[in-house]
């Protein structure tokens, strides 16, 4: 079991850069090939930029080419939550950090072997962690 983070706005705000304020906490998107983990493959691990959860592992990181960094798995289907998202007129499942609720990216099902899935996360909410 997950225990939940709850901050208020402005606590989020001060501990947060704007650009990882505005994607976690307002459901922001980078704009694609610009973010810092796109073309990372560094061995290690993936955490939530908001609270330090870890999310996803350098095993799972694959290059899709649609320019956010993929994973075709999380760590742990418990620690990202995924829910239907019809904004911009499209059918989407979005996904977001179970701990502390912050917006991941979306989840498509055009991923490789062996799930199918594609996780398609901003940088902005994710730190790496090199594995020692
Ligand atoms: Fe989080």
């Amino acid at each position: 079991m997950i225990e939940k983070i709850n901050k208020t706005n402005e606590e989020w705000k001060n501990s947060l850069t704007a650009e990882q304020y505005h994607v976690l906490r307002e459901k922001g998107t980078e704009r694609p090939f610009t973010g810092k983990y796109d073309e990372h493959f560094g061995k290690g691990m993936y955490v939530c930029a908001g609270c330090g959860e870890p999310l996803f592992t350098s095993e799972a990181k694959y290059n899709s080419g649609c320019g956010w960094p993929a994973f075709f798995a999380a760590m742990d289907d418990d620690k990202v939550v995924r829910t239907h998202d019809f904004s911009f007129g499209m059918r989407r499942t979005e996904i977001t950090c179970a701990k502390c609720g912050g917006h991941l990216g979306h989840v498509f099902d055009d991923g490789p072997k062996p799930t199918g899935e594609r996780f398609c996360v901003n940088s902005a909410s994710l730190e790496f962690k090199e594995e020692a």
